[in-house]
């Protein structure tokens, strides 16, 4: 078995609700996330050699990952949310049925990017350089 690896950045914020620690707070990341797809590699073709070509691979996350990017990710029932839209605007949060730690984000992702690409092994999504969460179906 062979896998590639994409990687992808975006920045956003996000905050805990219910947290008690300092992720309570509104705060941002610069997000890495890497998708890991393993196949067999194309016999033939416009891919031969490859399990899948890394450009449609990068599209297929920025088809998940763009509408994060530079936005404010918040659960749905924190207390803070129709303060945060009325200052910020709808448009820049992203409201979530589940608190938006690391290993939530990752299983979001890796479900919604695995409806689109074969082959998904995992998602991992680095919170910070020092800590990641991954997602395997
Ligand atoms: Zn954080």
């Amino acid at each position: 078995v062979i896998g590639i690896t994409g990687r992808y950045e975006i920045d956003m914020g996000h905050c805990l609700a219910d947290h008690r620690g300092k992720c309570h707070r509104p705060h941002g990341h610069r997000y890495v996330v890497e998708a890991t797809v393993v196949g067999p590699l194309h016999p033939a073709g416009s891919e031969a050699g490859m399990v899948l070509d890394f450009a449609g691979l990068r599209d297929q996350m920025a088809w998940v990952l763009d509408g994060y990017d530079h936005r404010f990710v918040m659960a749905r029932d924190d207390e803070r949310m129709g303060a945060a839209v009325a200052a910020f605007g709808g448009d820049a949060i992203v409201p979530t049925s589940w608190p938006p730690t690391a290993e939530n984000l990752a299983a979001w992702w890796g479900q919604l990017i695995a409806s689109r690409v074969d082959g998904l092994a995992s998602v991992v999504v680095h919170e910070t350089p020092n800590c990641r969460a991954t997602w395997r179906p």
